[in-house]
């Protein structure tokens, strides 16, 4: 299995365009050793011919033109055979409405979020254009679900959606009572060697639920959006803590750092990282515990093959 980090920032992206926190402003001013991240998404592929994107974020124009294998073969073409989507979050929905130029999409998504993007959304017409223009294929929890490739054929990737501890998105508060379909993690498993990538980018907290999720996992992307709970407030860009926004912090005795302690995988990478994060610092002291426990911290334009 192909994967290829497209962005590994969280909401906003790394600088985001309203910030001037100390890694923003350093970043854009070359001042601390740190690379810029656009949003999260990730591409997969068992055989380097049909990709499937994990999220949509709404950088995905350049994130398609930074990746070589995902460029068109054709006159009207995409290796994109299709597109997951672990939550209504903008930053991971938005770029869909972005591929509206005419070509036929595929969507894997739990009910939830399917509905979450087009009920009552107006700007979703320039996705039904023509019949069969977006595919959906619903994703239920606990089931593993095959990804097609091109014309049908296996791609040979399945992935299974876990229910994880989170939020429904900003926009949809008060909409709905929340749901264990709102926010999931993937599974995804290579049919000829059974290797799995365990993909799960907004975590709340460490539960039984996610080391099921974890188990057996070759490599694991993990939510790293914040350090600690309290860092918007301390750096006076916020008043909500982490746990507001169901991200569990890294660092700290409650962190995914202590609480993953025991759990052993051949690649752990925190991604959906928070410009505000220190461990977007190469030279930071965070950086280097996180780095101790054996993890590391997803750029762009990191590939990993499993
Ligand atoms: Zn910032």
């Amino acid at each position: 299995m192909r994967v290829r980090v497209l962005g590994s920032a969280a909401g906003g992206g790394f600088p985001q365009w309203n910030c001037g926190c100390p890694n923003c402003r350093g970043v854009r001013d070359g001042a601390i050793r740190a690379a810029p991240r656009t949003q999260e998404s990730v591409a997969v592929s068992a055989d380097g011919e049909a990709w499937f994107l994990l999220n949509a974020s709404p950088e995905i124009r350049v994130q398609i033109e930074s990746f070589a294998a995902l460029h068109p073969r054709g006159p009207r073409d995409s290796p994109i055979a299709g597109i997951l989507l672990t939550n209504g979050d903008l930053d991971h929905c938005l770029g869909l409405l972005s591929l509206r130029e005419t070509y036929p999409l595929t969507v894997y998504a739990t009910d939830r979020v399917r509905h979450g993007f087009t009920d009552d959304n107006i700007l979703y017409r320039t996705l039904e254009r023509f019949d069969g223009q977006v595919t959906w294929r619903v994703l239920k929890l606990g089931r593993e679900e095959e990804l097609a490739g091109p014309a049908g054929k296996p791609s040979g990737l399945a992935v299974e959606a876990v229910a994880l501890p989170g939020k429904p998105p900003l926009h949809l508060h008060g909409r709905f009572p929340p749901d264990r379909e709102d926010n999931v993690g993937f599974r995804i498993r290579e049919r000829a060697t059974g290797r799995l990538l365990a993909y799960l980018s907004g975590v709340a907290a460490v539960t039984p639920a996610v080391f099921d999720a974890l188990d057996g996992a070759a490599c694991v992307f993990f939510d790293g959006t914040f350090w600690s709970n309290d860092e918007l407030i301390a750096l006076g860009l916020g008043s909500q803590r982490a746990a507001d926004m169901a991200h569990l912090p890294v660092g700290g005795p409650g962190g995914s750092l202590a609480g993953l302690a025991d759990h052993r995988a051949g690649r752990r990478i925190y991604i959906h990282v928070n410009n505000t994060n220190p461990i977007l610092r190469d030279d930071s002291p965070e950086r280097a515990a996180v780095e101790a426990q054996g993890w590391t911290v997803a750029h762009d334009g990191m590939e990993i093959e499993l």
